[in-house]
């Protein structure tokens, strides 16, 4: 049985190209450098550059805090390097679900040691209740409330990131 839909494909759709046409306005006569955060946000990101129109690169980062269960062990490795250099550039990150917020503060950290010009986050979910460090997202879709998600990228054990709508995992 697939799980129950908490965010529909349209209601995806609709939220993605306001997000679109958001960051193309905010950086109207730049160039962007989207990278995404492998592996859930591979989905996420392929409509949300097609909804900016601007002249961008696409890069991605292979970053891990879960193992197989639904609680983050706190511990953020790397996994897949950006392939290359980002020192004055505006960077665009693709997040598929802020959570604790581990992740993303580790990244930011991370990306900033390479100088790039500005580091603005995009991030498809955010799960306020669960933070664990303050992070800023510049261009959020949708907040949710503690439950555990997957579908439209996201996991639950490395199954259901096909689904094309969020689901609830009960
Ligand atoms: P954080 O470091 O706790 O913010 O965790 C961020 C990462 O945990 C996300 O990029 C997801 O890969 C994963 N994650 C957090 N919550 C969920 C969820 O509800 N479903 C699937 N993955 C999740």
């Amino acid at each position: 049985m697939n799980p129950k839909v908490l965010i529909s494909e349209e209601e995806i759709r609709s939220r993605v190209s306001e997000l679109g046409a958001m960051i193309s306005r905010d950086f109207a006569g730049r160039e962007l450098t989207v990278v995404g955060v492998l592996n859930g946000s591979f989905m996420f990101m392929a409509d949300l550059v097609r909804a900016i129109d601007l002249p961008l690169r696409c890069d991605f980062l292979g970053l891990s805090s879960y193992g197989s269960a639904t609680e983050s062990s706190g511990v953020v490795a790397l996994t897949k390097d950006l392939s290359g250099p980002i020192e004055g550039r505006d960077i665009l990150v693709v997040e598929d679900i802020v959570d604790t917020g581990l992740t993303l503060a580790y990244l930011q950290e991370n990306l900033s040691t390479r100088h790039p010009r500005s580091v603005n986050v995009a991030a498809l979910l955010s799960k306020p209740d669960r933070r664990k460090v303050e992070v800023s997202v510049d261009y959020l879709g949708f907040t949710i409330e503690d439950r555990f998600v997957v579908g439209y990228g996201l996991d639950f054990d490395g199954f259901f990131r096909n689904l094309p709508y969020i689901g609830l995992m009960e």
